[in-house]
């Protein structure tokens, strides 16, 4: 068996430790010149969004033996709607870092693995079909593979922007707004990078959303409003990150033969709000079970696709709140009930699809 890897991101490197673990060593490709992303950006791994697991960090170790060391626990949740505001405590999750210097996650899971991994190669798929036995395609650029041949269903494009900004911070606390006026159906955050460093941030998901005033008018609005809520001035360096137009859908059918879609390219649906980094690495995994006669990929996958689904509904279901729903939302969460979802006694994301829409119907997956 000959297998090779396009793109050494969170699916193809937990492809790549998987197989090796198990003797076969795979010929891994990236594009850039060093595994993780080019810019800091603040992460949070969340530890309940997903059906299939307890404590992400925990159950990656335990059950698929890959390591992630995370910056932080996030103990604290403070949420902030137009007129509420609420504070709980638990154990919510993790905040990580995946830039390309340490504790990079990226670089922690590069560290698992034996294989060199060939940088700056830009590799075309057919090419790479003629050489190996099996090809596992982990890119996180859906529209660039499984879009073209029709495979992929694109849902909807998401905004993500941000700043990098100095203050003084918990470093355990996650800060959550929940308002139209400055993420018109989504949200702002802010996540601690250390006590005097954090990232500052709103999420859109969909352009149609942003309306006549552009992005620059609601970053400048949630600014204000970070301040006021905060109580703080921030130091606001002038550069600004946006990741646009993010493609979000899922891959009808995830293997064609022995090509498998993995990571972003197989399904994308809350990957901002913390439930990307721990499905894309399942299917990683998953895929490279099913190559060591460990499973099958589509069945392995069938809670991730069922997840997949949920998050639309949850999303479709947020976008059709107004403000007066997320201060409702926000007296809620201080119930018993809600609190121990969200603190991981319960699966969130099933909690809230089945609390906002009880008929819910979900497709079912390839065979
Ligand atoms: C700004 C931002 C913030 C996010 N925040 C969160 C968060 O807080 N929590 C969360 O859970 N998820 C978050 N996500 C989502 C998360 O990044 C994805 O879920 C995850 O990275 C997808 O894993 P992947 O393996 O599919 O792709 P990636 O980890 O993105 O890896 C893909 C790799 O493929 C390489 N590549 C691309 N094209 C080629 C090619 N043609 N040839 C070779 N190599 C190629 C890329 O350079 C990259 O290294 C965020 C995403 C973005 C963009």
């Amino acid at each position: 068996m000959k297998v090779a890897i396009i793109g050494a991101g969170f699916s193809g490197l937990c492809a790549a430790i998987t197989l090796e673990k198990h003797g076969i060593f795979p010929d891994i490709f990236e594009i850039k010149e060093e595994v993780g992303d080019l810019f800091d950006c603040g992460h949070v791994l969340f530890s309940n969004l997903s059906p299939l697991t307890g404590d992400v960090v925990r159950y990656m170790t335990e059950e698929h033996g890959i390591i992630i060391r995370p910056d932080a626990n996030i103990r604290k949740l403070t949420v902030f709607s137009e007129r509420e505001q609420v504070s709980i405590h638990g154990q919510f999750g993790y905040f990580i870092q995946n830039s390309q210097h340490k504790p990079s996650i990226s670089l922690q899971l590069k560290e698992q693995i034996k294989t060199p991994i060939h940088f700056n190669s830009k590799v075309s798929y057919e090419e790479l079909l003629h050489e190996y036995s099996h090809v596992l395609v982990a890119t996180a650029e859906p529209e660039e593979f499984t879009a073209k041949i029709g495979l992929f269903e694109k849902e909807k494009q998401g905004s993500l922007t941000w700043k990098n900004i100095k203050g003084n911070f918990d470093r355990y606390e996650l800060t959550a707004w929940l308002d139209n006026n400055i993420a018109p159906k989504g949200y702002g955050f802010l996540i601690p990078y250390n006590s005097k460093e954090a990232c500052l941030g709103i999420s859109i998901p969909s352009k149609e959303h942003i309306g006549d005033g552009g992005l620059d008018h609601y970053w400048e609005t949630f600014m204000e409003r970070a301040e006021k809520n905060l109580q703080m001035s921030f130091h606001v360096p002038n550069k600004k990150y946006q990741a646009n137009d993010r493609a979000t859908g899922l891959c009808r059918y995830p293997r064609i033969g022995n090509t498998f879609f993995i990571g972003a390219c197989y399904s994308s649906a809350l990957p901002y709000i913390g439930a990307g980094y721990f499905t894309h690495m399942l299917t990683g995994v998953y895929a490279a079970q099913d190559l060591l006669g460990m499973g099958e990929f589509e069945n392995l996958t069938k809670p991730i696709w069922k997840t997949y689904h949920q998050g639309i509904v949850a999303r479709d279901v947020w976008s059709s709140f107004d403000n007066r729903d997320f201060d409702f939302i926000v007296k809620l969460v201080q119930r018993r009930l809600t609190k121990k979802a969200i603190t991981g006694e319960y699966n969130l994301l099933s909690l809230i699809t089945r609390l906002i829409k009880p008929s819910a119907t979900f497709s079912k997956p390839p065979k």
